[in-house]
């Protein structure tokens, strides 16, 4: 009940909000940068929304729409480009905006590159470098997966198999339609508490493996990062290298190898060190902002907000945008407007 109010409240404040949009982001003083963030681009129709999370997917329509919309107002740039021009003292655009994904999901070569190609938008893509090509995605997803597929199928052994490998968390046989994308968000809470995020991923990797036959991949394959890079459109820059949350129960060998390495994957696959990192869940020790510093011409956290002229290039604010939060103009319309303001975010 809480939780509907404050929704029924937040879309409320985005609806009036709108209204002040047009005027903020063509009269107030520049130069600004905007940053939104995506993860998955998929139809509407599509099998994974049934488990996915509601803050992860867009439609190809609706990006389009945001871009359009967006395009109104600013101009469209990489993050290294004006950074660059920052420092040259080059004159800004009084509003840029920056295009991200985030995870590297296959789905943004299939639905996102094709609109990102049309409209000549560019966009950078933060990569989890250690899962590009790997048949399994992260294990959130994959766990969905299991879940979605153990329960349409009334496939028993596939719970045996999930509750031999995780066994401290009670597995449910079948779940009602209706309560089965709640069952999954549960399940994953109660592991992310239980569990260190490597020994669940190792687990359900090796579920997978061994009961889903040829699922598609979900993560993009380093040919179609190829393919994408070599339009110039399309910028890569680090996601670690297993999506680790560098936070401190994280060993500094292994946060190193997740800051470092990434960098190297991406240099030795694609001829060029990345240019950006992005934290994963937005977790950063200190340690990890300082490696990262090292490595990185910039950086990306999940604090949203918009960035002024006198924004520091590592820990940069983002705008995160998907199906829930930009549906319609409005609602778009009325996002940027509450991060402008520094409110309702
Ligand atoms: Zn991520």
């Amino acid at each position: 009940m809480v939780n509907i109010l404050r929704s029924t409240t937040k879309a409320a404040a985005y609806a009036c909000a709108a209204t002040l949009a047009p005027l903020l982001l063509r009269l107030s003083p520049g130069p600004r940068l905007l940053i939104l963030t995506y993860h998955r681009v998929l139809p509407p129709n599509h099998p994974a929304r049934e488990y996915e999370e509601q803050g992860m997917m867009v439609s190809a329509q609706n990006l389009e729409m945001h871009l359009r919309l967006v395009g109104r107002y600013a101009t469209f740039m990489h993050l290294d480009d004006w950074l660059a021009q920052k420092d040259a003292g080059v004159t800004l655009p009084r509003l840029t905006c920056v295009v991200t994904f985030d995870d590297g999901w296959a789905d943004n070569y299939e639905y996102a590159f094709p609109v990102l190609h049309h409209m000549q938008i560019p966009a950078t893509i933060f990569l989890a470098t250690a899962r590009i090509g790997a048949a399994q995605g992260f294990w959130p997803t994959t766990l969905g997966r299991l879940l979605f597929a153990a329960w349409q199928q009334q496939n028993q052994a596939l719970i045996i198999a999930l509750a031999q490998q995780l066994p401290l968390i009670r597995w449910p046989q079948s779940v009602p339609t209706s309560a089965r994308r709640a069952v999954v968000f549960n399940v994953i809470d109660q592991l992310k508490k239980i569990y260190l995020d490597q020994d669940v991923d190792a687990a359900l990797t090796h579920v997978a493996t061994a009961q889903m036959h040829n699922p598609p991949p979900e993560l993009l394959d380093w040919a179609q990062v190829r393919r994408m890079a070599d339009t110039g459109l399309i910028k890569f820059g680090s996601h670690t290298r297993n999506h680790r949350r560098l936070n401190a129960r994280l060993e500094p060998a292994v946060l190193d190898d997740e800051i470092v390495q990434s960098a190297m994957e991406i240099a030795e696959k694609l001829g060029t060190p990345p240019g950006g990192f992005c934290y994963p869940n937005g977790d950063a020790t200190n340690y990890a902002l300082e490696k990262v510093q090292q490595i990185y011409r910039y950086s990306v956290l999940n604090t949203q907000g918009i960035n002024t002229k006198c924004a520091q290039a590592h820990g940069l604010k983002r705008i995160g945008l998907h199906d829930g939060s930009g549906a319609t103009v409005n609602a778009l319309l009325g996002r940027l407007t509450c991060a402008y303001l520094g409110v309702g975010n």
